[in-house]
């Protein structure tokens, strides 16, 4: 356990219904009963764990009321932090919680970094690293889907999969040590064979896993999407009738920097990072200015290429300048303003474009969309429905350790295989076992502890 007792105003910045200052930590119950008063005399430290008094923040110093508050107390060990907790709910405004804050901090408590709540639930084993990781998730889903998964993740769906496949590994080792310890006693053949399935199964499993990782990936930071096309054929009104369509709450997300104004279409639950906005809202005559270049740089940095094209009109020069641009991207053609009648063909743009679909549209008349949203989902889910009750594969940092313990097997499988000595299959196993540990931060460095942390905000 920590010795010092942290604090923080973990409400957001800014006026609002009610605020509140958490403190987490072996004095939190003694630094708020030295500022809080109850009408009746009741002290914090003899209310029953879980329960709530009535009363007000005085500042010790001056005597003065400093503002009405409910008080819940969470003793550890079954706190979130697995520390004694104090929360201490007030009036949303920013000058009481400060003065709270600030008369906890003089009465010995220290302000909290970001993220330490949470780290310290890590620290004492309230969570395993997984979950952790998935606190921030939750904050910064901007989908129903990605919270859903991101709720999974902290209920440990993810972190029992994992420690599955780890136990499982460690297994094996046992077994493969005591081989290596008791030589004398026969290796026979079923055993060895035994171990191999097994270990070939969990290889299975991490396969299983990392195949999630490009949805779940998705899933958590969007889809990047570029909107190209010439001038004039409805990049604008595509996106003004994406955004639209779209009823979902999409908020910006916190660590990105502020100055990238980035807009998100929530598609089915995929949220569709929008890029170079502002290339497809300029004056048509600025675009044809910036031109092919621009075109380019979007289409670099996209996941996925929506064309548009207007389907009334013969394919010209620059459209198919631009299909041969996209030719290695994931890219869905829309032949607008099919209302004017169509002159372009499905098999003419196949004959640029083999592998893309194309859909018919006029954004006038209000119909493809439908088909454009459903196009997408079935290229994210690759025509599956997405399984809510599978673990999936969201954090990158999970998925690099994934592999290396993908990795590792192999060796361990190819070593069996060619019939390598056991204690050289057991050093590969024990690198597998290592990898998966770092996903629930059995086996993580410091470091990288702090660093996950470190993009949390304060008083998480
Ligand atoms: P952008 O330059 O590619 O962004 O194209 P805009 O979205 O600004 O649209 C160019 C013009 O085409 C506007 O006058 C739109 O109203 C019109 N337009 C867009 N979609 C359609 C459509 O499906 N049918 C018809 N007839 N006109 C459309
Ligand atoms: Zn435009």
């Amino acid at each position: 356990m920590s010795e010092a007792t942290i604090a923080a105003i973990s409400t957001p910045i800014g006026e609002g219904g009610i605020g509140i200052v958490r403190l987490s930590g072996p004095k939190a119950i003694d630094i708020a009963d030295s500022i809080f008063i109850n009408i009746k005399g009741r002290k914090i430290k003899d209310a029953p764990n879980r329960s709530i008094l009535y009363g007000h923040i005085k500042d010790p110093d001056t005597g003065r009321d400093i503002d009405e508050v409910l008080v819940s107390i969470m003793r550890g060990p079954h706190s979130y932090t697995g520390e004694d907790v104090v929360e201490i709910s007030g009036h949303g405004g920013m000058l009481p919680l400060r003065r709270v804050l600030e008369v906890a901090v003089r009465e010995g408590a220290v302000l909290a970094q970001p993220g330490e709540f949470t780290k310290r639930a890590f620290l004492n084993g309230r969570i395993d690293l997984a979950q952790a990781e998935s606190v921030m998730d939750i904050i910064s889903a901007k989908t129903d889907v990605a919270l859903t998964s991101s709720v999974m993740q902290l209920e440990g769906k993810l972190s029992r999969s994992i420690e599955k496949i780890r136990v499982a590994l460690l297994d094996v080792l046992t077994h493969i040590e005591a081989l290596i310890d008791y030589p004398e006693e026969d290796v026979d053949e079923l055993s060895t064979k035994d171990m191999r399935k097994k270990l070939a199964d969990e290889y299975d499993s991490i396969e299983k896993l990392l195949a999630t990782a490009d949805t779940g990936r998705i899933i958590r930071e969007g889809l990047k999407t570029a909107i190209i096309g010439r001038p004039n054929v409805g990049k604008s009104s595509l996106l003004n009738a994406l955004l639209k369509a779209d009823r979902a709450i999409v908020t910006d997300i916190p660590g990105t920097t502020r100055d990238i104004i980035e807009d998100y279409v929530n598609v089915n639950g995929i949220a569709l990072n929008i890029i170079d906005t502002a290339g497809i809202r300029e004056a048509a005559d600025e675009i044809e200015r910036i031109g092919i270049e621009r075109t380019r740089d979007t289409v670099y940095r996209a996941d996925l290429v929506i064309f548009v094209l207007d389907g009334s009109q013969p394919l010209h020069q620059d459209d198919r300048a631009i299909a041969s641009l996209i030719s290695s991207k994931k890219a869905i053609v829309v032949l607008n303003k099919s209302d004017l009648g169509r002159v372009v063909t499905e098999a003419e743009v196949n004959a640029v474009l083999p592998d893309a679909p194309v859909i018919e549209m006029s954004l006038k008349e209000g119909y493809g969309l439908d088909d454009l949203e459903g196009t997408i989902t079935d290229m994210v889910y690759h025509g599956k429905a997405i399984a809510s009750d599978e673990a999936m594969i969201t954090n990158v940092r999970h998925k690099e350790a994934l592999i290396s313990a993908a990795e590792a097997l192999q060796r361990c499988l190819f070593s069996i295989d060619d019939g390598m000595p056991m204690d050289l299959v057991s050093i590969d196993l024990k690198d597998a076992i290592e990898a998966m540990g770092l996903i629930s931060g059995k086996t993580v460095e410091d470091e990288v502890v702090d660093r996950i942390f470190e993009r949390f905000c304060v008083g998480k």
